[in-house]
C-alpha cells in the first residue's frame, strides 16, 4: 500500500499546478521517503515561491520527511498566516536582484528605478543560482526549472509577460515603492551613478543637450553619462503609475 499525503496550495502557488488541480486539495500517493521540498516540487511548485509550510497545523522546514496521512499547507508570501513562521530570513531592504537572460528589459527598468540588479545575457543557470545564493539576491526568472535548483533561496517566477506589467508585479511582490530612486544605477552595467558638474562634461555633450540640461550623472564603472532627457521623460509615465498604485 502506498502512503498518501494531502497538499493544499494557497494563493498564487496555484499558478504552477495543472488547471484541474488548482484551488483544491491534492491527494498524492507515494511509496518512497521524500522531503516535503522534493515532493512539492514534483507536484510543480518551485520551493522559493513558498514562504510558510505547515504539516497537520505545525510549521515545518523544507527538510521535513512526509509521512502517511499528512495534511500539508503551503503558503506564498502574501498569504502566509504569520511572518513569524517564514522559512527563510527576511530579505535585506531594498532587495537586490539577479535576472535570467530573457529578462533584459525588466533588468533595465529595475535599474532605472534605482534597484541593484545584476543581469548579463550570457549567465548560465549554474551561475545565476550561485550568485543569487552567495549574494542574497532575488532570482527573477520565467524558468520554473531554474527556481527548483536547491541553491536558490530567494527566487520568484515572473508571471507577467509584458515588461511594464512585470515591473508592476515585482514592485508589488517586493514592496519596492519606498525604494524607488531614479539615477542611482547605470542602465548598462549596474554601476553607481555620481552627480557630476556640467562644466566637467561639457565637451562630451551634444549641443542641444548642453543647451537644455544642467544636471548630469556619470557611472562610476563604465563612465556612461546620464541626464533627464527624453528617455527619462518616457520613464516618468511608468514611475507615476508605480507610485500611484
Ligand atoms: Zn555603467
Amino acid at each position: 500500500m502506498p502512503s498518501t499525503a494531502t497538499f493544499h496550495f494557497a494563493g498564487n502557488l496555484n499558478d504552477f499546478l495543472p488547471r484541474q488541480q488548482r484551488g483544491q486539495p491534492i491527494s498524492h500517493a507515494f511509496d518512497w521517503r521524500a522531503s516535503i521540498k522534493d515532493m512539492i516540487e514534483s507536484l510543480g511548485v518551485p520551493h522559493p515561491e513558498i514562504e510558510t509550510l505547515q504539516v497537520n497545523g505545525v510549521p515545518v522546514n523544507f527538510e521535513y520527511t512526509v509521512q502517511d496521512g499528512d495534511v500539508i499547507h503551503a503558503y506564498p508570501i502574501l498569504a502566509a498566516p504569520s511572518v513569524d513562521l517564514l522559512l527563510r530570513p527576511a530579505l535585506a531592504m531594498p532587495p537586490r536582484f539577479i535576472l535570467d537572460q530573457h529578462l533584459g528589459r525588466l533588468a533595465a527598468y529595475l535599474r532605472m528605478l534605482g534597484l541593484d540588479t545584476r543581469y548579463r545575457n550570457d549567465y548560465h543557470d549554474e551561475e545565476l543560482a550561485q550568485v543569487s545564493h552567495d549574494e542574497g539576491r532575488v532570482l527573477l526568472t520565467r524558468d520554473v526549472g531554474l527556481l527548483k535548483r536547491s541553491l536558490v533561496i530567494y527566487g520568484y517566477f515572473v508571471r507577467a509577460t509584458h515588461r511594464e506589467q512585470q515591473v508592476l508585479e515585482i514592485a508589488d511582490r517586493y514592496q519596492l515603492r519606498p525604494h524607488i530612486r531614479p539615477f542611482r544605477h547605470c542602465l548598462n552595467c549596474n554601476g553607481l551613478l555620481d552627480s557630476v558638474a556640467k562644466a566637467t562634461v561639457l565637451d562630451q555633450l551634444p549641443a542641444d543637450t548642453a543647451r537644455y540640461y544642467d544636471e548630469f550623472y556619470r557611472c562610476d564603472r563604465c563612465g556612461q553619462l546620464y541626464w533627464k532627457g527624453p528617455h527619462y521623460q518616457r520613464m516618468q509615465g511608468l514611475l507615476s503609475r508605480l507610485l500611484q498604485e
